[in-house]
């Protein structure tokens, strides 16, 4: 029998599965901003859209655990337009053949929103590093790379770190391809590279700084009414790794309060505020940043849904979506991650006023001080880490001055016109921003013969 006083659960409306490859949303995410730069070409558009080249690398590896296996490289090189392409390699079991396309993609935009001459690259290897040994990462590097042949060069396409890559990796690329090529200097083939061998002081901080300075930046030019400045606020940070925990210890270093942090296994919240250095230091004896001593522990879903003034989120692609959107009270989301919000969710974040400094600008530190390193390998030089650091703030000064110039400029046209359009967010904006620097350069290149 029915009970009468049964709350009624009305029926949820239905949601229409939101479509989460990387490379359509990376599209889509173009083709809203095309539509705001009237006037280019169809032809022009088409070949800015699409990757110039995409290569399938297969090979075997004979792994420490004495069997041969096989592993699938990617290496797609988006735009040149620029200059060459300029990206990371990441090793992961979910990397796909889109989610390099969109990366690559992603990179062109983000260094023409930064403003270095490079175009947009990336890479990826499936495979799982934690079920690897240190050995087995280091052959499939080396032939990796040497498959990859001349795709990769120091005019042409040059690698970086990325998810589950470091410095190390990076002194194999570099040593593998200078094996390669005998008798030239081929450091700057690869950045990120270790620093008694021709890395840049504060590459590995460069993401989160960028990040720091692009939000401090956007706080003071106003961008989050009632929040000026970092100092003080609370911030959440999802990722724990190059992005996520360095961004822990400079917005800590910075006044702010770190609330909570994540990683793949879970996070840790401490309303009182976390000592990042701490939580690097659990998390390298123990392997996580769960348990970390006086705090509480939460999900990855909880961190995103916590109460704080800044979320960072520095892990992956499709975090923020359609399904937990709504949920968000953070006031700003700085994105040191690539793709960790749809456009299905920036659609409700506008919408609910939550601001969102697209990846293309807020993690544009990591390319910038590689751009540092590949000008200090030609020059056979080191530069001061003051004078990287100094660089790199007013790098990240002018693209977030520029993307929010971009987007009251779109949004002030809007108001006189009557094209149906809407107002744009700070990603739109940012894309209109690069899409015209790259495309200026192709038209004024020419297409070639
Ligand atoms: P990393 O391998 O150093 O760290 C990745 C971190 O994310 C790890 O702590 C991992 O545990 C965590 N993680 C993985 N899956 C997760 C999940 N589902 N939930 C919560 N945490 C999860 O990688 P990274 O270099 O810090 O890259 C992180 C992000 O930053 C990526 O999107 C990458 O493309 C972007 N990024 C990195 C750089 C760079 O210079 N390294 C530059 C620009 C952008």
């Amino acid at each position: 029998m029915a009970n009468e006083t049964q709350t009624v659960v009305e029926p949820r409306p239905a949601v229409t599965a939101e479509d989460l490859n990387p490379y359509h949303i990376a599209q889509r995410q173009f083709d809203q901003a095309v539509r705001y730069i009237p006037g280019l070409r169809k032809g022009l558009i088409d070949f800015l859209r699409r990757p110039a080249r995409a290569v399938t690398i297969e090979f075997p590896i004979e792994t420490d655990d004495g069997e041969v296996r096989m592993f699938v490289g990617y290496r797609v090189l988006h735009s040149n337009v620029r200059g060459p392409g300029k990206g990371g390699i990441r090793y992961h079991p979910d990397v796909t053949l889109d989610e390099v396309r969109a990366l690559a993609s992603w990179m062109t935009w983000k260094c023409a929103v930064i403003d270095v001459p490079f175009g947009g690259a990336k890479g990826g290897v499936i495979c799982d590093p934690k079920k690897l040994t240190r050995n087995d990462l280091r052959r499939i590097t080396r032939r990796y790379i040497s498959d990859l042949g001349d795709n990769i060069g120091p005019h042409t396409d040059i690698p970086a770190p990325d998810v589950n890559t470091n410095a190390g990796t990076m002194a194999w690329i570099f040593d593998t391809y200078d094996m390669l090529h005998p008798g030239t200097n081929n450091l700057p083939v690869v950045t990120g590279k270790p620093v008694d061998m021709g890395g840049s002081l504060g590459r590995r901080e460069a993401t989160a700084r960028g990040c720091l300075f692009a939000t401090r930046r956007a706080l003071a030019r106003g961008l989050v009414p009632g929040l000026d400045s970092v100092e003080g606020a609370t911030v959440a940070v999802q990722g724990f790794g190059n992005a996520g925990s360095i961004a822990a210890q400079l917005f800590h270093e910075a006044g702010a309060r770190v609330v909570a942090v994540s990683d793949s296994q879970g996070g840790v919240r401490l309303d009182s505020g976390l000592d990042p250095e701490a939580v690097i230091a659990h998390k390298a004896e123990t392997g996580s940043v769960i348990d970390f001593p006086g705090a509480t522990n939460l999900t990855n879903d909880e961190l995103l849904a916590l109460p704080c003034d800044i979320l960072i989120p520095a892990a992956l692609e499709n975090q923020i979506r359609a399904d937990n959107a709504g949920d968000v009270r953070a006031r700003l989301i700085a994105e040191a991650a690539n793709g960790p919000t749809t456009p299905a969710a920036d659609a409700i974040l506008f919408e609910r006023g939550v601001a969102v400094l697209p990846d293309i600008l807020a993690n544009s530190g990591g390319v910038t001080v590689s751009y540092f390193e590949w000008v200090q390998n030609y020059e056979n030089e080191q530069w001061e880490l003051e004078e990287v650091n100094s660089k790199l703030e007013r790098k990240m000064e002018r693209a977030t001055d520029a993307v929010i110039d971009t987007q009251a400029e779109i949004n002030a046209a809007l108001v006189n016109s009557a094209g149906g359009l809407k107002p744009v967010d700070l990603r739109c904006a940012a894309y209109v921003l690069a899409i015209r620097r790259v495309a200026n350069i192709a038209t004024e290149r020419g297409i070639w013969p």
